[in-house]
C-alpha cells in the first residue's frame, strides 16, 4: 500500500481473516438487515457484511416516509391478491409477481416486527387526532388512497437503529466497513453451490474469507452507469454512493441468473449532479403528494384524474376515480395506470399553452392544517435526505411553509433535463432471477430487496429481506459444511489489492475510469440499440478491461473501494449490453427500441448469465410464477400471517 501519513487506519493489507456462520448476508441495508434477523430467529448463526456503518447505511438508512403496497395492514380494503394484479397490469406483465406478492401479503408483518424493535409505525402521541388520514382505533397514518389505505406513512429515521439493535440483540455478527468483492463457490467453479463470499476493508485493507451454508445477496441495484459528475459523486445518483451493483457484478462472475437488465428510462432524478437532492425541490410527487403547485403568478395547476377529469378541489386528491377501486402513488411512478395526473405528469409546452407562466412553485399554503403539517413537519422529516438538507436548514432559514412556497426546477419532480442516451436504472429495474425461495440459479444464493429484477421500495426490501432469511436458514439446516476452495480465495486476494501496488503517479483513478465507461454507455448504448453499435460498445469495455483496468492504481484502502465499485460498474455494462443484444424486438414498456428490431411481439422475460465467457439466455414466460397465492402457501407452510391490528 501506498504509505500515506494523513491515513488514520492500520495497515493491514498483509492479513486475512477468515469468519465462518451458517447464513451470510452481504449488505446491511433494509433487506440485509430483515434477512439477519429472521434468519437468526431461526436459529442460525448469521453474519453481515456491510459495507458502511449499519446503522445509517443504504437507501433506507437515513429514513423513508412512507410504506407501500401494504395491502395486508387490518384497514387496507384491497387484497394482496388485487394489489399484486394492479402491479403486474401497471408494467404489462414486466414485474416481479414472486417478490411484489410477498411485499403485498408480508408487509403488515414487518411493520409489526419493526414496531416490536423499538421502529415508530403508529401516531403514538395523537399528533395527528382527528385527520382524515388517520385511522382512530390503529393510530396508524395513510397517504395518498385515503378510500383504501395501502400506504402508511412511517417514521422511518426510527427503522434502522431499531434493526441494528435487534441484530445485536439476537447475537448477529456484524462486520462493518468491508465490501463484499466476489461469492465463494463449491470447488471454486462458477455456477456451483455458494458457499461464501470475500471481501476487503475499506479502511484497513484487511481481506476477509466468509464461508457459510447458505448467502443472502442485499446489495441493492447499479448505479453511474450512464451518468456520472467526478465533482458531485455524491448527487451523482439517487440511491446512496455506496450501493453501486457490486452484487450485480459478483453474481455475473460467479454464474448467476439476471432478466430485464435492458430495461433502462432516459436519466431523470438526482442524477449526474444535474438535479437538486431528491425531494430538495418544489414538487408534488412521493413525500410532496398532494402539494399545490402554482404558477409565477399563484395561479394553481389543476390535477387531474386517471380519466383526466380535473378535481375541484385538495380532498379529491385522495379519492380513486369514479368506477376506480383504487390507486397506487409512490414507487410505481412509469406510466401508472392506477394513479392521478398530478401537475408533474403533463408536458411543459401543455402547461405554457394554457397560459401558465415560469418559474412554478410547490405550494403547502392552502392544504388544510394537518396536510400541510404531515408533509413539512413529518414526511419531509423521515424521508431519505430530506430530513438535514430540507427541513431543517430551510427551517433554520425561515422557511414557513403557511406562508412560502418551494420553487420547482426543470420537469415537475424530476428536475432536471436529460438527453436521450442519457439513461438510467430507475423505477422497477433489472436484476437478479428468482424462484419462489427468493433463490437465484446458483444453488444456496439467495437475493433480496433492490437487488432482485423489478424491485423496489422499502416495504418490498424489508418483506424479501425477511423472507430470503427464513428460507435461506432452512436451506442451511439441510446441506453440509463446504470450506471455500484455497485457489479462488487466493485468486481474488491479489486481484483485489493489485491496485494498490501500482503506479499512482501514471495510473488512471477510478474517476477516470467511471467517466470512460459512462461515457462508452452514452455513445453504444443509447435510447435506440442496433446490433453494430452493442457488439462495438462490447468490443471498448473489453479494451477497458484489458488495457485500462491493469493501469488503474489507488492510493488507500478507501480508494481502492471506489475503483474496486467502478471495476463493477464496468462488469455490469457488459451484462446490460449483452442483454440488449438479447432482445430483438422493441419493447415500449421497457423503454427498448431498436433501430434494426425483428418488428415482431416484444419478447417475455429474457433471462441471461455467463458461463466461462459464453453467453446462454432463456425466454421466460411473464406469469412463470403461476397461481401466486397458491405456491405462496405452497412454498410456506411453516410462516403463519399475524392478523391482529
Ligand atoms: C432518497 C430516497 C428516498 C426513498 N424513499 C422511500 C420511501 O419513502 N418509501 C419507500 O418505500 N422506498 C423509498 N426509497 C427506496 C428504499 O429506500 C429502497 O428501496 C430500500 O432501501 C432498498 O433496500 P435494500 O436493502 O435492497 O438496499 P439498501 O437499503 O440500499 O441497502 C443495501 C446495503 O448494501 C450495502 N452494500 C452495497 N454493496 C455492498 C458490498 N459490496 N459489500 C457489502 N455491503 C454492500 C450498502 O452499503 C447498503 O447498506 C427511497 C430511496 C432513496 C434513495
Amino acid at each position: 500500500m501506498v504509505s500515506s501519513s494523513a491515513w488514520p487506519y492500520p495497515d493491514e493489507t498483509r492479513e486475512m481473516e477468515q469468519i465462518q456462520a451458517d447464513v451470510i448476508v452481504l449488505g446491511g441495508g433494509i433487506a440485509g438487515c430483515m434477512a439477519a434477523i429472521a434468519a437468526a430467529k431461526q436459529g442460525c448463526r448469521v453474519a453481515v457484511v456491510e459495507k458502511a456503518g449499519a446503522v445509517r447505511s443504504g437507501a433506507g438508512g437515513s429514513g423513508c416516509d412512507h410504506w407501500e403496497q401494504c395491502a395486508s395492514n387490518p384497514c387496507s380494503s384491497v387484497s394482496p391478491e388485487e394489489m399484486l394484479q394492479a402491479m403486474m397490469d401497471d408494467n404489462d406483465g414486466y414485474n416481479n409477481p414472486i417478490s411484489h406478492y410477498i411485499e403485498a401479503r408480508e408487509g403488515w408483518d414487518r411493520l409489526l416486527d419493526i414496531e416490536k424493535m423499538g421502529g415508530k409505525i403508529r401516531d403514538t402521541e395523537g399528533e395527528f387526532q382527528g385527520a382524515v388520514f388517520r385511522d382512530e382505533k390503529t393510530g396508524l397514518l395513510f397517504a395518498y388512497d385515503y378510500k383504501n389505505r395501502t400506504t402508511l406513512r412511517i417514521w422511518g429515521t426510527t427503522f434502522k437503529p431499531a434493526m441494528v439493535a435487534e441484530m445485536r440483540r439476537l447475537g448477529v455478527r456484524l462486520i462493518e466497513h468491508v465490501t463484499a468483492t466476489a461469492l465463494l463457490t463449491e470447488g471454486g467453479r462458477p455456477g456451483g453451490r455458494c458457499i461464501g463470499a470475500a471481501g476487503i476493508s475499506g479502511r484497513s485493507g484487511k481481506f476477509y474469507v466468509f464461508s457459510g451454508r447458505s448467502v443472502i445477496l442485499a446489495t441493492s441495484r447499479p448505479a453511474r452507469i450512464w451518468l456520472f459528475s467526478a465533482a458531485y459523486p455524491g448527487l451523482a445518483e439517487f440511491r446512496p454512493l455506496s450501493c453501486i451493483g457490486s452484487g450485480h457484478a459478483m453474481g455475473w462472475r460467479a454464474g448467476a441468473e439476471f432478466t430485464l437488465m435492458e430495461k433502462s428510462v432516459r436519466g431523470e432524478f438526482s442524477a449526474a449532479g444535474r438535479s437538486f437532492p431528491p425531494y430538495a425541490a418544489g414538487n408534488n410527487h412521493n413525500t410532496w403528494y398532494p402539494a399545490s403547485l402554482v404558477d409565477n403568478r399563484g395561479v394553481e395547476i389543476p390535477y387531474a384524474d386517471r380519466d383526466g377529469n380535473l378535481l375541484p378541489d385538495v380532498m379529491h386528491r385522495f379519492q380513486p376515480a369514479a368506477g376506480q377501486k383504487f390507486f397506487m402513488k409512490g414507487g410505481n411512478i412509469e406510466q401508472a395506470k392506477y394513479a392521478y395526473d398530478g401537475p408533474e405528469t403533463l408536458p411543459y409546452q401543455k402547461l405554457q399553452e394554457q397560459g401558465y407562466q415560469l418559474p412554478f412553485y410547490a405550494d403547502l399554503s392552502n392544504l388544510p392544517p394537518q396536510e400541510r403539517k404531515v408533509i413539512w413537519g413529518m414526511m419531509i422529516g423521515q424521508e431519505g435526505k430530506t430530513r438535514i438538507p430540507v427541513l431543517k436548514d430551510l427551517t433554520d432559514r425561515g422557511f414557513d411553509p403557511e406562508k412560502h412556497v418551494l420553487q420547482c426546477y426543470g420537469v415537475g419532480w424530476k428536475s432536471g433535463d436529460f438527453l436521450p442516451q442519457e439513461r438510467q436504472l430507475f423505477g422497477l429495474v433489472g436484476g437478479f432471477m428468482n424462484d419462489w425461495h427468493l433463490m437465484s440459479n446458483i444453488p444456496g444464493l439467495f437475493v433480496a430487496g433492490d437487488a432482485l429484477f423489478s424491485s423496489n421500495c422499502y416495504g418490498h426490501a424489508a418483506t424479501t429481506g425477511s423472507y430470503a432469511g427464513r428460507h435461506a436458514a432452512a436451506y442451511a439446516r439441510s446441506v453440509p459444511e463446504i470450506l471455500p476452495e484455497r485457489s479462488q480465495v487466493e485468486k481474488e486476494r491479489l486481484r483485489v489489492l493489485a491496485p494498490l501496488a501500482r503506479d499512482l503517479e501514471n495510473g488512471y483513478t477510478w474517476k477516470e475510469l467511471n467517466h470512460a465507461v459512462s461515457k462508452a454507455m452514452q455513445n453504444f448504448c443509447g435510447e435506440v440499440k442496433e446490433d453494430g453499435l452493442l457488439l462495438a460498445g462490447l468490443e471498448v469495455l473489453q479494451g477497458y478491461e484489458n488495457e485500462i483496468v491493469p493501469r488503474t492504481a489507488a492510493a488507500n484502502p478507501h480508494e481502492l473501494v471506489r475503483l474496486l465499485e467502478v471495476y463493477d460498474i464496468l462488469t455490469v455494462s457488459q451484462i446490460i449490453l449483452h442483454s440488449c443484444l438479447a432482445r430483438r424486438n422493441d419493447c415500449p414498456k421497457l423503454e427498448f427500441y431498436r433501430s434494426d428490431s425483428l418488428g415482431e411481439a416484444p419478447e417475455p422475460l429474457i433471462a441471461i448469465r455467463q458461463e466461462e465467457g459464453q453467453i446462454h439466455t432463456r425466454q421466460i414466460p411473464l406469469d412463470f410464477a403461476g397461481d401466486v397465492k397458491e405456491n405462496y402457501e405452497k412454498y410456506n407452510t411453516d410462516y403463519r400471517q399475524e392478523v391482529s391490528p
